[in-house]
């Protein structure tokens, strides 16, 4: 059998973002912040104040929605990915967003540093395949009831494809308790970063689905060695079109930032770019 390239030994690879982002062992944590969905144009730029405020470089938020019930808001489509780089370019703030078929690709690149598949569509091998032909990078959430080896054979895919820019996010898995949305798996993060060479990071918010214990499953992350985090915020939560109890307030994120400095530093990570504290 060919040998797997994720498997590869390390030294652990570094995913360049942008110019002057990358994510990473040896690199600053990959802080990455935003609305579940794009809503609109003065969301998006609140958020994206309080990104700066807080030294975070990426926004995230979907423009197209993988929703449960086909009844719901599906997301604003190419006008929240033309919103959201319209804060790309103001403020040299990173963007990251979902893809959820072919079709989209393309225009999908051309707004956003980093291209999302969500866990929906861990498994579309087609999606897959045709972003492995991509030059860019890729944050591959793990699937809602994937196994490791599972998570790992689909970021495979991509890089067979020769696009080997692949960050995993593991955002929990489904269990049988439904005192959180789904159970984070923590200790497949300490394995991913045994078995890989790829950055890992960890989305404490669809894990959790209530926004009391983001703060403790970031800590937990970091501790852990996760790359980076991938964090829902709004700025009025209570109004967020989807995911609305797990949303972080813009003060929640401040909040959490300021919980997770001694995190860092006790793993020898910074967590904020200083260039972009603005205030
Ligand atoms: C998301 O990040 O917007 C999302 C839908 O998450 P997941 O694919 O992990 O459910
Ligand atoms: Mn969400």
């Amino acid at each position: 059998m060919t040998e797997r390239k994720v498997l590869k030994p390390k030294p652990n690879a570094k995913v360049q973002i942008t110019a002057d982002i990358a994510c990473g062992e040896g690199q600053p944590l990959w802080i990455v912040a935003g609305p579940c969905a794009v809503e609109g144009a003065s969301q998006l730029e609140a958020t994206a104040q309080a990104l700066l405020q807080n030294g975070v470089s990426s926004l995230r938020g979907g423009a197209f929605k993988p929703r449960t019930s086909p009844y719901t808001f599906q997301g604003m489509g190419e006008e929240g990915l033309q919103l959201l780089d319209g804060i790309r370019q103001n403020h040299q703030i990173a963007v990251v967003t979902e893809v959820m078929a072919i079709e989209q690709i393309e225009v999908v690149s051309q707004h956003a540093d980093v291209i999302q598949v969500g866990s929906r569509n861990m498994q579309n091998f087609s999606l897959l395949k045709a972003l492995g032909e991509l030059d860019k990078p890729i944050l591959l959430k793990r699937g809602l009831a994937s196994t490791l080896d599972e998570f790992l054979w689909a970021a495979e895919y991509i890089l067979a494809g020769g696009n080997d820019k692949v960050i995993l996010c593991e955002r929990g898995i489904r269990s049988f308790d439904p005192e959180t949305r789904n159970v984070l798996d923590l200790g497949g993060v300490a394995v991913l970063k045994e078995k890989t060479h790829l950055p890992v990071i960890v989305d404490p918010s669809h894990a959790a689905g209530r926004r009391d214990i983001i703060t403790a499953l970031s800590r937990a992350a970091i501790a852990v060695g996760a790359d980076g985090l991938i964090v829902e915020i709004h700025p009025n939560p209570q109004a967020s079109v989807s995911d609305a109890a797990q949303a972080l307030s813009l003060d929640d994120f401040t909040a959490l930032m300021t919980s997770l400095d001694p995190i860092a530093q006790a793993m020898g990570r910074s967590l904020r770019q200083p260039a972009l504290v603005k205030a």
